[in-house]
């Protein structure tokens, strides 16, 4: 072996020169090249975050290929400056996916590695960790004395160092000592010294919401329909394959159970896991449930916190001990897909209908696509649960691509809620006018007032000032091409449709039913509050919602008191809807379902559907049994009217049957394009001879509708018109579409966005 002076001499002599092309963040999609220095040889791997030259500036980037060609012309090749992680922050599996998700969604590479790796681990935010010198080898006597004649300032350093028991902060050491820092350089790549780092953990931990609520740690024996769910997913879990599964359990059935069960067995096959969970259910009250749950099931698998309200510290952290392989699981909302996790088994998507997993800026990604194509990259499985499927996900199913495990009964066999539905063209002849509570609801929210029991009203906030509904006959116009319902337009009085840009003028009268005053006011949260406080004067009423809840302390604090019993009617939009549980909720009124229905979108009847399930989910979680009042227009509407069973399938099946007449997603994709400009005529031109171009290149390939004006058309003084297409395969047409609008000649002050497979066409 020699000294381990003689030895480094030998590696600096056989080592390769090392070449690399790196993916520059910096606003240009390219690769480029460049030398690693023999000190830093071995810490860049495929997918090592580095500092690189480029003009005058150092920008970050990604080693995307390590090597080169023999005959690269290496002479004009600069070095890499700085390795960041000495470990690769991006690893091959999210490389793979980065560089599909940049073709799919149209969307350069480098906005998606900035997306998958967060800014403060890119700005290797509080790594600048203290750096601790200790001894690696020891010199021989002779070895030193050589040392000490030839270079005394290094002797001075490895003798000190060598009387400590354990490492020593090393700018200390070094002005303690008055030695420079190149000593200790030379020392460390001699291999006599070695540089340590020292971290201060900081993971998140349950701030004070969670505090106080008692956690059931305990494992529950699994009831028959768990147990057998989970028997189908062990062969999936504990080897590697690629495969999905719908879980679709009804509201209370117990999924989170099983998901846990599944994440053990992964964990056992010595798997990494990813549980996501939509942002708003990311509550510290839900983290710190599954926290205790997966530490009681799996012993010592600490669980990695993901999502944005995390401080930089403390996201710095969860990133490393997942990458460097400390941690094994991640739970987190949408962007924790992207976590490093290692050798990644299993990825568990809760609420996958949910069109919070759809990400609304660029890369316009969504979660859970994005969840199977990366466990059909890792050979993992993915998981995706609900009570009320996407329909994309349950054709799927369906159709035999992935799993399908049923959980029919809640669990313990409670009763669902009773769903009562009001016909409010019944209450408006009764009342003679507008009203905003039915008297049923009334007579149900006194009653509970009575007996110290608690009311939730909801509002659908969704839609609320383009819908255009008669309040007689509940008629809302659509349009004759594209069954969606159109949308109406302030500015010029007009009904649009903003699929195909169908277009008529608003009617004064009600088309069907010839009543007066059409055009829609729409109740807000206020009125309703007003209108509680009117007929229950000493009920104690709380409104909240976006407006009054800019704060987020605020949110706590009102939820909070409804615990505690403090506030008798807790009248809110959907965002009281989730994660929530308060037991002495008997009753539930959604006063205005119709809106979520009458929003100009293909969608709106499936997401009615979700959430009046959804609503339904709040009333009698305890061991009281729970009324839902839905106050409808169209008390006939298949959305309404299956929801009234939970009848998943029966409304899939109803609903599957007219998007099929359509051939809307999932029989075919939607593309959404977008143009935003300050010239209306301008825009106008534009989109329409893009959109003839479109027609004249891809023929029937591609679909075209528009263009037409957007729902909101003018924001903050820039025009919007947009286009639709619909095709049978996204990566059939992406590359061209997107190369014919990279080449073709758009003025400067028009912006263009493409979003594949929009969830909201609103
Ligand atoms: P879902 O997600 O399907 O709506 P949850 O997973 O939230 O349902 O489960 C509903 C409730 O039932 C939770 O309070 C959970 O602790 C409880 N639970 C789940 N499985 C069992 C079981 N096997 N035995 C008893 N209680 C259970
Ligand atoms: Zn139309």
């Amino acid at each position: 072996m020699g000294s381990p002076l003689t030895r480094s001499v030998w590696l600096l002599k056989t080592d390769r020169l090392k070449i690399v092309g790196v993916h520059p963040l910096a606003g240009f999609d390219k690769l480029l090249h460049y030398k690693v220095p023999q000190t830093m040889a071995e810490q860049v791997h495929l997918g090592s975050l580095l500092r690189i030259p480029i003009g005058r500036r150092f920008i970050l980037g990604i080693v995307g290929v390590v090597g080169a060609p023999d005959d690269f012309p290496v002479d004009r090749l600069k070095n890499i400056a700085e390795v960041v992680y000495d470990f690769p922050a991006l690893p091959p599996d999210l490389l793979a996916l980065a560089k599909w998700m940049a073709v799919y969604y149209a969307a350069p590479l480098d906005g998606i590695i900035e997306t998958m790796l967060p800014g403060a681990v890119r700005r290797a935010a509080g790594l600048k960790q203290e750096k601790l010198l200790v001894v690696a080898e020891k010199l021989s006597d002779e070895d030193l004395a050589k040392l000490t004649k030839r270079a005394p300032q290094q002797a001075k350093l490895y003798q000190f160092l060598v009387g400590q028991f354990k490492p020593v902060g090393k700018s200390l050491v070094l002005k303690r000592l008055g030695v420079g820092a190149s000593s200790a350089m030379t020392l460390v790549k001699r291999g006599v010294l070695r540089e340590e780092s020292q971290r201060v953990k900081r993971i998140a931990y349950d701030d004070d919401f969670a505090a106080g609520e008692l956690v059931a740690a305990l494992p529950h024996k699994l009831n028959d329909e768990q147990a057998a769910a989970f028997e189908a997913l062990k062969p999936e879990v504990s080897q590697p394959k690629f495969g999905v599964t719908l879980l679709q359990g009804v509201t209370g059935s117990g999924k989170t159970e099983v998901y846990l069960r599944a994440i053990h067995e992964a964990l056992d096959a010595g798997g990494g896991v990813i549980f996501l969970v939509p942002e708003v259910a990311l509550t510290p009250q839900t983290v710190a449930r599954l926290r205790s749950r997966l530490e009681a099931i799996a012993p010592g698998n600490a669980a990695v916190v993901w999502h944005s309200h995390l401080s930089e510290g403390e996201r710095v952290d969860g990133w490393h001990e997942l990458a460097t392989g400390a941690a094994r699981i991640v739970v987190g909302a949408r962007s924790a897909v992207f976590a490093p996790v290692q050798n990644l088994r299993l990825i568990v998507v809760d609420e996958e209908h949910e069109p919070a997993y759809k990400q609304d800026e660029t890369p316009r990604y969504h979660g859970r696509d994005v969840a199977v194509m990366r466990a059909k990259l890792n050979h993992a499985h993915c998981l995706l649960g609900s009570a009320t499927p996407s329909l994309e996900t349950y054709a799927n199913a369906q159709a035999g691509r992935y799993g399908h495990l049923h959980m029919r009964q809640r669990i313990d066999d409670r009763q669902l809620p009773y769903i009562d539905v009001v016909d409010m063209r019944i209450e408006i002849m009764r009342s003679r006018g507008l009203t905003t509570l039915s008297q049923k609801l009334v007579g149900e929210m006194r009653d509970r007032l009575d007996k110290g029991e608690q009311t939730i009203l909801f509002l659908n906030r969704r839609g609320y000032s383009s819908s255009m509904m008669c309040r007689s006959c509940g008629h809302a116009e659509e349009c004759p091409h594209c069954s969606i319902t159109m949308t109406y337009h302030r500015t010029d009085e007009s009904l649009r449709c903003h699929l195909c840009g169908h277009e008529r003028s608003a009617p004064v009268r009600c088309p069907k039913c010839e009543a007066p005053d059409i055009r829609w006011k729409g109740t807000g949260t206020q009125r309703v509050e007003e209108a509680v406080r009117r007929v229950m004067p000493r009920a104690r009423v709380k409104r909240m919602d976006a407006d009054t809840m800019g704060k987020k302390n605020l949110f706590r604090q009102v939820l909070s008191e409804f615990r505690a019993g403090k506030i008798d009617v807790l009248v809110g939009t959907q965002m009281i809807g989730k994660g929530l549980d308060f037991p002495n909720v008997t009753l539930v009124g959604l006063v205005d379902a119709d809106l979520s229905m009458h929003m100009p979108d293909f969608r709106a009847h499936e997401r009615t559907f979700q959430l009046l399930v959804q609503v339904a989910g709040r009333a009698g979680r305890g061991d009281r049994a729970g009324v839902v009042v839905v106050q409808t227009f169209t008390p006939q509407a298949e959305a309404i009217q299956f929801s009234r069973q939970a009848d998943f399938d029966g409304f899939a099946e109803a609903e599957l049957k007219s998007r099929k007449d359509f051939r809307y997603p999932p029989y075919r994709h939607l593309i959404h394009h977008s143009f935003r400009g300050p010239n209306p005529e301008k825009l106008q031109f534009f989109a329409e001879q893009w959109a003839r171009q479109v027609e004249k290149t891809f023929g029937d390939r591609i679909e075209v509708r528009g263009p037409s004006p957007s729902p909101i058309e003018k924001v903050k003084d820039n025009y919007r018109y947009q286009v639709w297409y619909f095709t049978n395969g996204v990566t059939r047409i992406i590359g061209d579409l997107n190369k014919l609008r990279q080449g073709f000649a758009w003025p400067d002050d028009i912006i263009q966005v493409l979003d594949v497979d929009p969830v909201s066409l609103g």
